[in-house]
């Protein structure tokens, strides 16, 4: 399904991303973490081309992501992302916010998107909220509806880059219990997260990333019970 080889990606002079390689199967669920800096988000951001990766291959499917706008376009319909600051239309409202691409990429009638919006919404338990704007939302809520947007699109896989960390406590459970639930139904998840208990409930595998490389990778009872690096162990004592 996602298919990475020799990946590379600089900023300026800065080396971000160094020689990743990973493949994901159709319906696996990865978590990723490692320390600030090291390039989970860049990872991510490169596998729908929100980034352009620099050297190696990524390809989703049988299409090669490049930074061709139709290519793109095709990526980005197939490849849904939730991140860390939900980064919801304010001037929409929250049904608006769900039904927009639908319409605008998927050609749906208003009617039709907004019906498809509607049953989102209740999947995500927030369908009461839906003609209000993100700022009248929780952090919660807003996070619920940018998985509910997401999902619109009724993309193959879903990326979400650090999706409960702008969170306050109490609303953390609400939005990683909506993610548990979407693991169960069979989309293909990477998902960028320091939640270890989540991790050790949902992965399939978990990927440790440090200054740009892959470290490690293995089934949350191995990275758990016995990681194999030192960088891994390190990680690992300062946040259990
Ligand atoms: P965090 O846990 O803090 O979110 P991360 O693992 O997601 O960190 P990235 O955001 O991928 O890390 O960044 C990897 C490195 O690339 C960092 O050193 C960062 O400063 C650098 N970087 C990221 N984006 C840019 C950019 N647009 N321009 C220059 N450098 C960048
Ligand atoms: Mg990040």
């Amino acid at each position: 399904m996602i298919h990475m080889a020799g990946v590379g990606k600089w900023y300026g002079d800065y080396h971000a991303l160094r020689n990743v390689s990973l493949d994901v199967a159709r319906g696996e669920r990865i978590v990723i973490c490692g320390p600030s800096g090291s390039g989970k988000s860049t990872l991510i951001r490169c596998i729908n081309g929100l980034e352009t990766h620099d050297e190696g291959v990524i390809r989703i499917g049988e299409d090669e992501v490049r930074p061709d706008r139709r290519v793109l376009q095709r990526i980005r319909a197939r490849v849904g992302m939730v991140f860390q600051d939900f980064n919801l239309f304010p001037h929409l409202t929250i049904l608006e916010n769900c039904a927009l691409a639908p319409m605008k990429v998927r050609g749906l009638a208003r009617d039709a998107a907004e019906a498809l919006a509607r049953e989102l919404l209740e999947r995500v338990r927030i369908a009461d909220q839906a003609d209000k704007y993100p700022a009248q939302l929780s952090g919660g809520q807003q996070q619920r509806t940018a998985i509910a947007r997401a999902l619109a699109m009724q993309p193959e896989i879903i990326l979400f880059d650090e999706p409960t960390s702008a969170l306050d406590a109490e609303m953390v459970k609400e939005v990683l219990d909506i993610m548990k639930a979407l693991a169960t139904e069979g989309i293909t998840m990477l998902c960028v997260t320091h939640e270890m208990g989540f991790a050790r409930e949902v992965a399939d595998r978990i990927i440790f990333m440090d200054a740009g490389q892959i470290v490690e990778t293995g089934s949350p009872h191995d990275f758990f019970t016995a990681p194999c690096h030192e960088r891994t162990r390190a990680f690992l004592s300062r946040l259990l």
